[in-house]
Formats: C-alpha cells, sequence, structure tokens
C-alpha cells in the first residue's frame, strides 16, 4: 500500500507541551528580567534632594529594628534626617541563631544602613559614632567615634528637633559572677561568629591526640541559658549542626555530645500556649537534649556553669561552651536619659504616652527594646510602632508648616498694622486645618510568635487560627516570619539567605 499523504493530526500532549514550554520560558526571562530590574536599580540609586535649612531636624539614634523600620516609611522630603548609630548596618535578629549554627552566613542577614538611606527622596546623613548623652532640655545628642579609626576629633554635639530614640538594650547578666568574662552572648552579629568559632574549637580540642574522656565529656558539652525563643531556636540549630553534620565528620566524638538548656522559670517559652510548650520540650527530650527548668544560673568559671535547680543544692556542671541568652538590660545611655526627666521613675525602660512620646521629653520619641510597654518587647513590636512613627512624623511636619505659615501670617499683619478680611480668613482656615490633624494613638496588634525548634520543625501560636500549634517545614515558618517581619529585607538579602540554605543542603554547614 502507498504512504498514506495527509499528516497525522498533532496529538494533545503536544499541544500542552508546546504551550507548558512557552510558558515557562515567557516566565523563567520575566523573573530573570525582574530581577536583573531590580537588584540594578538598588545599586544604582538616582540623585536626592539636598538638606534644606528651612525643615526641622530628625536625628534617629541606633539602626537596629526600630530605626531600620522607620528609615524605610519615613518620607525624608519632610526633614532633615541625621542617623546616628555605631553599627552602620541593621541585621535580622531571628535569623541571628542560624548564623551561630553555620546554617547562614553573616553577610546574608546584614543590610548596610546606607543601602536604605541612599534612596530616600531627601539626602541622609549617617554618621558612625555611638551616641553618650542625651540632653533633652536643650534638645542635643553627644555622640562619639568609638571605632578602632577615628578623626580627629571623635566626638561632637549635634542639635535635634526631634529625636528618635531606638538604641535597643544589652544583655542581662544579673550581676551574677563569672557570667560577663566567660559565656558566650547572642545579641551582636559578632556574638553569633564568636559562638561558633569557639563551638568548633571544642570540637577541635576533644579531637586533639591524647584528650582524656573526661575532657572530651566537658568540651562537648554545651549550656544554652535563657528558654525565650532565642535559647529554644539557638539549642535547636546547635542540635542540627551536632546531629547532621559533626556526626558524619567526627564520628567518634558523637556518643560525648550533649545539650542542655537552663530555665530559671517553671517553663520554658512562657509567650506560647501549653500545648506548644509541651510539644516542645517532648520534642527535645527526644532529640536528648535536656531542659532543666526552675533552674537558676550561679557562676561560672571557664570550665564550668554552677546551676542551683529548684529545691535541690547547687552543682557545679562541667561544659565546654555556655551561650548565655537570659534577658536584657537597659543601656547606659537611656538610664542617664532617665535620670534627666523627672517623669520617668520606672526602671525597666523609658515610660512613653499613646503616641510613643517619652514622657516628660515630648520631642523625643522612643520605641523598641529601650521602652517599658505592656507588650514583651520584639521585633513585632518595634516594626509596628515605626509604621505608626513614620505617619506620626509625616502628620507633625504638616502641622509645622500650617504653623510657620500662620506665624508667618500674623508677623506680617502685626508689621502691617492693619487686618485685612482676608488675612483673617486665611489665618482661620489654617487653624482649622490644624485642629484637624490628628492622629490616632498607637495600637499594637499581635501576628503570633513563632519559633525553630529542630531539624526542619517549627512551632507557631497564631492568632487567625485561634491558639493552636503547627508544625510545618522551615518554608512555611520562614515565609509566615518574613510576612510580618521582612519590610526591611531586600531583594539581596532573600537571595543570600535562599542561596546559603541551598548550600547547605548540598555541602553541610
Ligand atoms: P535593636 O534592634 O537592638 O537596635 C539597637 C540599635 O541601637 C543598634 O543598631 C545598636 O547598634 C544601636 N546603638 C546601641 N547603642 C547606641 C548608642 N549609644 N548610640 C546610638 N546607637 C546605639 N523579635 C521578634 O519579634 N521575633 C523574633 O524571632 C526575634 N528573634 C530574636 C533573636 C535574637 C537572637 C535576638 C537578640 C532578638 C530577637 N528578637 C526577636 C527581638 C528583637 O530583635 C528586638 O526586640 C528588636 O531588635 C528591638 O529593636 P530595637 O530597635 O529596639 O533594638
Ligand atoms: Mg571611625
Amino acid at each position: 500500500t502507498p504512504p498514506s499523504l495527509t499528516p497525522t493530526p498533532p496529538s494533545k500532549w503536544r499541544g500542552f507541551l508546546q504551550i507548558l514550554g512557552r510558558v515557562t520560558l515567557v516566565t523563567v526571562f520575566g523573573c530573570a528580567g525582574t530581577f536583573y530590574y531590580i537588584t540594578h536599580k538598588e545599586r544604582r540609586p538616582g540623585t536626592q534632594l539636598p538638606f534644606d535649612p528651612s525643615k526641622k531636624t530628625l536625628v534617629v539614634l541606633g539602626s537596629g529594628w526600630g530605626a531600620t523600620s522607620l528609615l524605610k516609611g519615613l518620607d525624608t522630603e519632610d526633614y532633615n534626617t541625621i542617623v546616628i548609630s555605631p553599627k552602620n548596618f541593621f541585621f535580622f535578629t531571628p535569623l541571628l541563631p542560624s548564623v551561630a549554627a553555620g546554617t547562614l552566613n553573616a553577610g546574608s542577614i546584614l543590610q548596610p544602613t546606607r543601602y536604605i538611606t541612599c534612596h530616600k527622596a531627601r539626602q541622609v546623613s549617617v554618621i558612625e559614632a555611638e551616641a553618650t548623652s542625651v540632653d533633652p532640655v536643650n534638645k542635643t545628642v553627644t555622640f562619639t567615634d568609638t571605632s578602632p579609626l577615628q578623626p580627629l576629633s571623635p566626638t561632637n554635639t549635634l542639635k535635634y528637633d526631634y529625636l528618635v530614640y531606638a538604641v535597643g538594650a544589652e544583655s542581662q547578666t544579673f550581676g551574677i559572677p563569672g557570667v560577663k568574662e566567660h559565656a558566650c552572648f547572642m545579641k551582636e552579629v559578632g556574638d553569633a561568629e564568636e559562638m561558633q568559632r569557639r563551638f568548633l574549637d571544642c570540637v577541635e580540642t576533644a579531637a586533639f591526640p591524647g584528650t582524656s574522656e573526661e575532657e572530651k565529656k566537658r568540651l562537648l558539652h554545651m549550656v544554652v541559658v535563657g528558654g525565650g525563643p532565642t535559647g529554644i531556636e539557638l539549642t535547636g540549630g546547635l542540635h542540627d549542626f551536632l546531629e547532621e553534620d559533626l556526626k558524619n565528620w567526627y564520628p567518634e566524638l558523637h556518643p560525648y555530645m550533649r545539650l542542655t538548656l537552663v530555665e530559671a522559670l517553671p517553663s520554658v517559652l512562657p509567650m506560647f500556649s501549653k500545648e506548644l510548650i509541651q510539644y516542645t520540650e517532648r520534642t527535645f527530650k527526644e532529640s536528648r537534649i535536656e531542659i532543666m527548668t526552675g533552674t537558676m544560673v550561679k557562676g561560672m568559671t571557664p570550665s564550668s556553669v554552677l546551676l542551683k535547680p529548684k529545691g535541690t543544692l547547687e552543682e557545679e556542671v562541667d561544659c565546654g561552651l555556655v551561650v548565655w541568652a537570659a534577658g536584657n538590660t537597659l543601656r547606659k545611655l537611656t538610664r542617664d536619659l532617665m535620670g534627666k526627666v523627672g517623669e520617668q521613675v520606672n526602671k525597666r525602660g523609658l515610660v512613653i504616652d499613646d503616641h510613643l512620646r517619652m514622657l516628660g521629653a515630648p520631642s523625643i520619641f522612643a520605641i523598641g527594646d529601650c521602652t517599658s510597654t505592656s507588650y514583651t518587647p520584639t521585633a513585632q513590636v518595634a516594626s509596628q510602632q515605626d509604621a505608626y512613627l513614620a505617619r506620626m512624623l509625616e502628620l507633625i511636619a504638616k502641622w509645622d508648616a500650617l504653623e510657620n505659615k500662620l506665624q508667618q501670617l500674623t508677623n506680617a499683619t502685626v508689621q502691617g498694622g492693619n487686618v485685612t478680611d482676608g488675612a483673617t480668613t486665611e489665618a482661620e482656615s489654617i487653624e482649622r486645618k490644624i485642629e484637624r490633624i490628628k492622629l490616632k494613638p498607637f495600637h499594637y496588634s499581635h501576628q503570633g510568635s513563632l519559633a525553630y525548634i529542630r531539624s526542619d520543625k517549627a512551632i507557631a501560636d497564631l492568632p487567625i487560627f485561634g491558639r493552636e500549634w503547627a508544625n510545618g517545614g522551615v518554608a512555611t515558618f520562614l515565609f509566615w516570619r518574613s510576612a510580618y517581619l521582612s519590610t526591611i529585607f531586600s531583594l539581596r538579602n532573600w537571595a543570600l539567605v535562599a542561596g546559603d540554605r541551598m548550600r547547605i543542603k548540598f555541602f553541610g554547614r
């Protein structure tokens, strides 16, 4: 039979594959193009307006959560803005335990402050220095360059019209002997790197030929003090490092590795629901992580920690490393500032009114960990306060401009000597506008608590689902966390964090 000349009709499959191919191609090119466009734009900011002598000076102290989310939302056209902080970068604290455990690189969670300020409409001055004193009466800030390299006169004083006070807090050691000298803290990027260095030193020292059994046990016993989210995440991260990486690299040391979590309160994670606390404790026990609740730390030496469990005698526990994540205390700058204002009597932090103004010093707005409020200070609180404050500063700028106009009008009438009808109507209209400027008081809305506990497990108390626990993959939780925390995380950070996660999937920590 002769071959058929009519072509076979294209199968449905082929058509589908062709469409799929085209859609994929367009999506890939579209994403790559958008990625290139955004990164290109972020690296090449446009020209900015210069400082305007007619505008008021807004000084921002700090470059942490508070200061950075404010800078993101602030309309800098309204002010001459100056940022003073000993660090010229912001870092994403919730991911600090991941840096300590080697899951992420420190650089991936950093965001240079100038990266944000150079995209603002009006130029923002960034000064790398530590504020050493605030004078709320004369409205001045004194600051010093404390970095290794210093200019000829490292100390300077600036006058402000409004001050945003967001210097955070420092680690609380409760004056327990030895803690300051021997513990690793978990507050700064440098702390996470230092902890990683000391941790690896413990492991290598244990692997050194001739190290005794006793000494190996001690070196490979890690103690984390503090059962809040930071302590829990850190313990979980260390556990992953031990189980997923070190177990393969140092199989002979694996039996000696031990993790202990110490908490003074009767339970860990006091801000979470009961089910979640029990779930965390169960998971930790399954992972051979010892939890010691109701236990006080009484002292520390370079090779041990002195513990006092409730109802029993003090015991000296040998360990290679103690990580301290046991709470915050005020900075000296904040305590000094409180001493200068009679209304500030609360020892826990700066007392602020409904509009985030410091009591007794209405030109100072205080936000974040340096304040004393009814809610636990977290990044979540700080970032909501900032969104509010950015809006508030916008209204204040409007108010100031109208007041100025009114003043000019009054001056002109006084000098001219005669009050015209036009001037009176204009003045009245401005007064009405001023009266209309009102801002609702700040209200904190809790978006949920969550913590990463171990090997791709995380826990969450999310108000929208009622009080319930979730046990999903890390990606879900990173996503959830990012939803409310990462307005300040740039595309650059996302890409770097994603890259780091991929790196450890393939190559380990
Ligand atoms: P900070 O972010 O601490 O910023 C203070 C800034 O002030 C810093 O830039 C500092 O350099 C600067 N500064 C210090 N001294 C001076 C000075 N003398 N003059 C000028 N500037 C100064 N919260 C959550 O909601 N979710 C979490 O998952 C979470 N995880 C955390 C994990 C860790 C390891 C830590 C340490 C904290 C975590 N937090 C979390 C809490 C959260 O980070 C803080 O509540 C938040 O950082 C408070 O913001 P802040 O601006 O008040 O202070
Ligand atoms: Mg310097």
